[in-house]
């Protein structure tokens, strides 16, 4: 980038060309622009331990959405929760009668919060409803699913983001920012390290132990945020990668998921990553990237909250100290955003596509005991987050 264009710089030419376009999409397909002074509608999709700890309360704190419908299997429920939210009942939808959303103007957005292998048929749903569509990651359980996720926006001519919340938490940006521009000298080598220990008797981890519905076991759950650190810190995309497994199949956990797996992802600069997870080790969501002149060091660096990044140069610690925000709210302001087509699209299907895609390679390795899978397929993000987000929430 030349030094005389700015990041603010780019920032303003980005959001300004995402206006610009979303304009004329809105002009094009005769669709009224929403309303400048109302905050986006959304309707979250499953009320389980994310949706009522983080979601909600993320919603109500958020500057430019709002909770606005509730979708759930289980009515005493969701009306508890609209109670307390305000909602009124015809504001709560089920499973089956889902597809009504679809006459519902207060919704604008649902966001997908069920269990992975849920993910793409709520989603097509939704996008077939007229709707947009937030979806936690991981995007999908195939790539299959992702893709058919993915044509079904084209066809809705909707926006499908996937909730990578790392993407607008102001200290995994200002990491990105310091490995670009030098601060470590040239990367070398980044070790992300993803895990926990699962609980087999806590519903929300019971399906999470099951193939079907998880789709792979510690990978997808928590790995997939070290995948996606390795790529957003170097801002390149692996070319080749290996792994192994270690998983005790005596353990009734692991009975259809693996439990820990290693691998090394290689990157077009000659950076290797070495990346593990596991659902039976002490809980981590941490990463480090160690540079010619300087080591970069987030531990935790993925928690919803009490983030620690810091810059290490041989003994000396220089921890990064920026105020700590609700990365939900956050997230979600920034959904609005792109509604609005006032904000690009920064974690778009195609991002939860290239970590599908990705953590089927690496299965694809632990099956073959560590086979070299070519991944240089050529996928390159549309966005990096590191240029362009940057309004605090
Ligand atoms: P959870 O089990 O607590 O909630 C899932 C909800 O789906 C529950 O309300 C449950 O009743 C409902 N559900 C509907 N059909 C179901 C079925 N057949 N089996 C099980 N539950 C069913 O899970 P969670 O922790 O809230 O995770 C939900 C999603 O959010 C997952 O995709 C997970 O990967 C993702 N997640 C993301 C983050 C993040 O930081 N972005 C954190 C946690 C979870």
């Amino acid at each position: 980038m030349p030094k005389e264009i700015s990041r603010r710089t780019l920032i303003e030419l980005s959001v300004a060309g995402a206006a610009a376009l979303a304009a004329a999409e809105a002009k094009a397909l005769d669709r009224p622009s929403l309303p400048k002074d109302q905050k986006i509608g959304f309707a979250v999709v499953g009320l389980g331990k994310l949706a009522q700890g983080q979601i909600i309360p993320g919603l109500r704190r958020s500057k430019s959405a709002k909770l606005v419908a509730l979708v759930s299997g289980h009515p005493d429920k969701a009306k508890r929760i609209a109670a307390a939210e305000g909602l009124p009942e015809d504001a709560i939808y089920n499973y089956e009668d889902y597809d009504r959303i679809a006459k519902d103007p207060r919704i604008q957005v649902v966001y997908i919060v069920l269990p992975n292998g849920m993910h793409a048929e709520y989603t097509i749903r939704a996008l077939k409803a007229g709707k947009h569509v937030l979806c936690e990651k991981p995007m999908a359980t195939s790539v299959a699913d992702c893709e058919a996720m993915i044509a079904a926006a084209k066809k809705a001519d909707r926006k499908l983001m996937i909730a990578y919340r790392c993407h607008y938490e102001p200290k995994n940006l200002e990491a990105m920012r310091r490995v670009r521009s030098g601060a470590i000298g040239k990367p070398r080598l980044v070790v992300t390290d993803m895990g926990r220990q699962a609980d087999p008797n806590d519903p929300s981890d019971a399906w999470r132990l099951d193939k079907k519905l998880a789709g792979s076991g510690g990978l997808g759950d928590m790995g997939i945020y070290g995948i996606n650190a390795a790529r957003y810190l170097l801002n390149e995309e692996p070319i080749e990668v290996r792994a192994w497994a270690n998983t005790d199949r005596s353990d009734p956990r692991f009975r259809t998921v693996d439990d820990m797996i290693c691998w090394q992802f290689k990157f077009p600069s000659g950076v290797i990553c070495n990346g593990s997870t596991s659902f039976d080790y002490n809980a981590t969501m941490s990463y480090e990237v160690w540079g010619e002149k300087g080591r970069l060091q987030a531990d935790p660096g993925c928690f919803y909250g009490g983030n620690h990044v810091r810059m290490v140069d041989g003994g000396k610690f220089t921890e990064i100290d920026i105020p700590e925000i609700d990365q939900f709210a956050r997230e979600m302001d920034w959904m609005a955003d792109v509604v609005r087509g006032k904000a690009p699209l920064v974690s778009p299907g195609e991002e939860g596509l290239q970590d599908m895609r990705l953590i089927t390679a690496i299965l694809e390795s632990v099956a073959r005991d560590g086979a070299t899978i070519k991944t240089d397929w050529g996928y390159k993000r549309a966005v990096d987050p590191a240029a362009v987000v940057d309004v605090v929430a």
